[in-house]
């Protein structure tokens, strides 16, 4: 994948794509708005959430075997996996012990993460999304761009297209209408509900005491992967657990109000291993890592742990809303994928996942808005100095050399006083002749050459002031 930059330079060339985007994520604000409106208590709410999830993140050591013989004395059998390789190969053994070459799947970040979906393909075993997004994005050969709605790039007239061309029993005549395209899709996903022996799902939260896996939807598709095929496997990251029933209390009210913009979920599921005559007479769960005890180990970082996948934060980020989630080239985009992606793989490893936590202004919406009151700004600054930090052998970037030449001129007085007054000749011969004029009426250089174009490509370079401040000051603060 191209680093942010590049990719977010390809996307705001797609007019289409940015109006798919302004129009989505608008409406989802104003829903979101609305209803967290409703809450008096909703900062207590955004407290508690993050207090909840802070505490079962220092207590993970404690929790994680708790919930591991929960689910053990429910009848689920646990499977640890410590990377992406391990959690598929877990799930591809167990297709491969039942004999089964598809499975159908409820909506998860997890399982996308680890590319589930393809390495099952490659051992021989189709996985049918049943989210109607994901299944637009599935058929289109696409990649999700948004946490919650995969296919928020897309309008209904490109989904007609999609269907017609992916669906082989796509109603002939089939409109652009919602409904019948939902109705398509229902038609089309049913007949694998029926036939599928085993589905795979994530979680959106584990509860420790009494080993119960909790799925929040809104289609029913998730429902019908968790009660009717025969065997149950759900990947599930570690930071997923909450530790008791009346601590999910506090989630279920933050998470559909910040994620769909409801007062609570249609579809929300919950089930403790196995209940014989009942559902799936075989779970598995599967606890994976991939990186998320390299995240716990960074004590600024680890607050993103704490999210929900609610993706609130992507709604109102004017990064996000301008680029989508392509740009960021992970199933984890906007601001949270800026910061989750770094802190799971590691800084410095490859220059796509280092461009990431610049792909902010920094404004700090997706902080206010976020529902467990992750800091987002201050990781991303934190984990800019870590990306300085990896870069600092070999050749300097042009960057660097600017900070360390201004670094050694600002050191020292008599040096800086030379450069003011160098700069203030070049001010007056600006001002004089400088072509463009900012607002407030200062004059500004126009382009410069590399290595000066990385900055005057993209923003304004104001002409140096004719004085400084400290000739300013000796002649008694008079112009
Ligand atoms: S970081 Fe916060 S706002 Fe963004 S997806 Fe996670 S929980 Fe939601």
């Amino acid at each position: 994948m191209p680093a942010f930059p590049e990719a977010a330079r390809k996307a705001l060339a797609d007019t289409q794509l940015r109006r798919n985007l302004a129009h989505a994520t608008g409406t989802i604000r104003a829903k979101r708005a609305a209803v967290v409106g409703e809450v008096d208590e909703w900062e207590e709410l955004r407290l508690a959430g993050a207090a909840i999830k802070d505490n079962t993140l220092r207590r993970l050591d404690e929790y994680l075997p708790q919930l591991e013989a929960s689910l053990q004395a429910r009848g689920a059998t646990v499977h640890w996996a410590r990377d992406a390789a391990e959690a598929c190969e877990i799930v591809a053994k167990i297709a491969h012990t039942h004999g089964v070459d598809e499975v159908v799947k409820v909506k998860s970040m997890a399982t996308q993460e680890i590319g589930l979906n393809e390495a099952l393909a490659e051992r021989g075993v189709t996985a049918w999304e049943t989210d109607l997004a994901e299944l637009i994005v599935q058929l289109g050969d696409d990649l999700p761009s948004h946490i919650l709605v995969p296919a928020i790039h897309r309008n209904r007239a490109e989904i007609r297209e999609i269907f017609r061309r992916g669906m082989a029993d796509a109603p002939p005549g089939l409109s652009d209408e919602p409904a019948e395209l939902a109705a398509a899709a229902r038609l089309h996903l049913r007949e694998k509900f029926l036939r599928a022996r085993m589905a795979v799902s994530g979680a959106n939260f584990a509860v420790a005491d009494s080993g119960t896996l909790v799925v929040v939807e809104s289609e029913g598709n998730g429902r019908m992967c968790l009660t009717l095929p025969e065997v149950l496997v759900s990947v599930v990251g570690i930071e997923k657990i909450v530790p008791t029933w009346s601590d999910l209390d506090v989630f279920l009210q933050l998470l559909p109000r910040s994620s769909t913009g409801e007062r609570m979920n249609p579809y929300t599921s919950t089930w403790s291993g196995v209940t014989p005559g009942d559902g799936p007479q075989e779970t598995h769960v599967v606890l994976l890592d991939n990186g998320r005890t390299r995240a716990l180990a960074d004590e600024v970082g680890r607050q993103a742990l704490r999210c929900i996948r609610c993706s609130a934060c992507l709604n109102v980020c004017p990064v996000y809303e301008r680029t989508g989630g392509h740009a960021y080239g992970s199933v984890y985009p906007g601001p949270i994928g800026a910061i989750l992606n770094p802190l799971l793989k590691g800084v410095g490893v490859d220059e796509q996942t280092d461009s990431l936590p610049y792909a902010s202004s920094l404004c700090g919406a997706c902080f206010e808005a976020c529902p467990v009151r992750i800091d987002i700004p201050e990781v991303l600054v934190h984990l800019r100095s870590k990306v300085v930090d990896a870069h600092r052998e070999g050749v300097p970037k042009p960057e660097a050399v600017a900070m360390r030449s201004a670094s050694w001129l600002l050191s020292d007085a008599r040096r800086l006083g030379l450069a003011e007054r160098g700069l203030g000749v070049a001010g007056r011969a600006l001002t004089r002749f400088g072509r463009r004029v900012l607002p407030g009426g200062r004059r500004a250089l126009g382009r410069l050459p590399w290595p000066g174009s990385s900055w005057t490509n993209a923003r304004d370079l104001p002409a140096p002031p004719r004085e400084s401040f400290r000739t300013w000051w000796r002649k008694g603060g008079r112009p």
